[in-house]
């Protein structure tokens, strides 16, 4: 394990949002987005931000799921509660299949479950580790960035990629963030750095034993459809048919998939922050019977756990 990065300054909370004029009307909401990163992974709002946006956007439910860590949610449900927003807390966590990189969304995690906070802690030490890696690799590259930079700008226990491709951007070697990614931080790029990969498996059972449904995030991006099957025999709960970069006919393809296979159906943006001027969320439109489907199906499950089946 490389040097610690620097103390985290806890991201000061925005002023509480105030609730719009149709707060508490559920039945006119009729969208959830449940895919969602703030500034406690590499997203650059804050949870009371990513709320406010959600009620703007009218949404009945929101999650936040940033990768590798939970410390965003209690501040999360706190901002959604104020705005009526129904939230469910969770998590993105970066798997592995047959070679190929898939990521598990876990929703309704306990957050206090002790394997659930080691495994988290564990994955963060790891993703601090890979900064150095990656910044040792752009050093031998002639790009003097440092660490410190790097974890200065992160200012969070999950720095990824995008904190370093900020920080090429903040410090001049860069002119955007897209440029960062096609010149150093790409796979095949001189400073890609694989990330350490539970199974697939594992994280499914990670999300189940802290309390919480799992669903594959994003399966349009990954090469893993072969795999759905045998994944929901093994407990997969959920499929995330819609997403920002998947096409209509994609949604199509994944809603039937998930049909076939009796998984739930989820969805979100996996807003990141502004894109294009705007931020993503409330982008991509999740109708709210599949949030309520999830939720009944959470509620059963724990029905089943206190009856003792
Ligand atoms: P990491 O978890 O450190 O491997 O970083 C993955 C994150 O980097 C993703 O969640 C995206 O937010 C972001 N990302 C991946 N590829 C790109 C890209 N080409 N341009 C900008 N951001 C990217
Ligand atoms: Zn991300
Ligand atoms: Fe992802
Ligand atoms: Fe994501």
């Amino acid at each position: 394990m490389n040097d610690s990065p620097p103390e985290i300054r806890p991201p000061a909370p925005a002023a509480a949002p105030r609730a719009p004029a149709a707060a508490g009307a559920r039945a006119a909401r009729a969208f959830a987005d449940l895919h969602l990163h703030s500034l406690f992974s590499d997203g650059t709002f804050t949870p009371e931000e990513l709320a406010g946006h959600g009620a703007r956007c009218g949404l009945a439910a929101m999650a936040l799921t940033d990768h590798d860590t939970v410390e965003g949610c209690p501040r999360m449900a706190v901002a959604c509660g104020r705005l009526g927003i129904e939230f469910l807390p969770g998590a993105e966590l970066t798997a592995e299949l047959d070679g190929s990189e898939l990521h598990i969304l876990g929703y309704f995690l306990d957050q206090k479950n002790p394997k659930l906070q080691t495994d988290l802690k564990k994955f963060q030490a790891v993703r601090q580790n890979r900064i150095h890696e990656i910044v040792a690799r752009l050093n031998r590259q002639h790009i003097p960035l440092r660490a410190e930079t790097v974890f200065a700008l992160a200012n969070c226990h999950s720095p990824g990629r995008p904190h370093v491709g900020r920080a090429l951007v903040q410090e001049g070697f860069c002119a955007s963030l897209d440029e960062a990614f096609d010149r150093f931080l790409k796979k095949n790029r001189p400073a890609y750095v694989p990330k350490f990969k539970i199974s697939a498996l594992e994280a499914i059972a990670l999300v189940h034993q802290a309390g919480g449904l799992a669903s594959m995030a994003h399966p349009g991006l990954n090469r893993s459809d072969e795999a759905i099957p045998a994944l929901a025999a093994s407990g997969l709960d959920g499929l995330e048919c819609f997403h920002s970069k998947h096409t209509p006919a994609m949604t199509e393809y994944y809603l039937e998939m998930a049909a076939r296979h009796h998984l739930l159906v989820t969805g979100g943006s996996d807003c990141h922050g502004y894109s294009k001027g705007k931020p993503l969320i409330g982008g991509v439109k999740l109708p709210v019977v599949h949030y309520d489907r999830l939720q009944g199906h959470y509620r059963a499950k724990v029905l089943r756990m206190v009856n003792g089946e």
